[in-house]
């Protein structure tokens, strides 16, 4: 069975070489959902019976490892030096370097990677981080499955 959980949260980024309007300075209410595989808890009387995972929990680490960590910061590429000049200036501003420009499939990536193995410690290995959607706008989004990338 598959479970999943969303979680949403505001963020700034640019988009350095893009042609058009995404090289502006500009963020997005984004959208994630995590799909994550496992078997049913057949424990009698245990507190999750009948559940693959609480959503709870999974909505904890979501919230820990994405939510928390980007919400309301400005996502900027180590390469973007006319941000990362401000942001040397003004370093109380929130802000999280990334190596990579920072389009969805980019972020969507590196969402994968972090949260595959945040479910792979917590909760052992019946339970799989299968795919996630990520949104950048309301109609937009990426759709990132394991094995998608190295
Ligand atoms: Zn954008």
């Amino acid at each position: 069975m598959i479970v999943s959980r969303q979680v949403e949260w505001d963020m700034g980024h640019r988009v350095m070489n893009h042609h058009s309007k995404c090289r502006n300075v500009h963020g997005h209410r984004y959208k994630l959902e995590a799909f994550l595989s496992g078997e049913l808890v057949t424990k009698e009387a245990d507190s999750s019976e009948g559940m693959v995972i609480d959503f709870g929990d999974v909505k904890s680490v979501l919230l820990e490892h994405v939510h928390d960590v980007l919400d309301h910061g400005f996502l900027v590429w180590e390469k973007d030096l006319m941000m990362m000049n401000f942001f040397k200036k003004n370093p109380d501003m929130k802000h999280i370097v990334v190596p990579f420009t920072s389009t969805a499939e980019n972020l969507a990536a590196w969402i994968f990677k972090n949260l595959e193995s945040q479910f792979n410690n917590l909760y052992g290995k019946n339970l799989r981080l299968e795919e996630i959607y990520l949104w950048e706008t309301p109609t937009s989004k990426v759709v990132c499955k394991r094995g998608d990338i190295k």
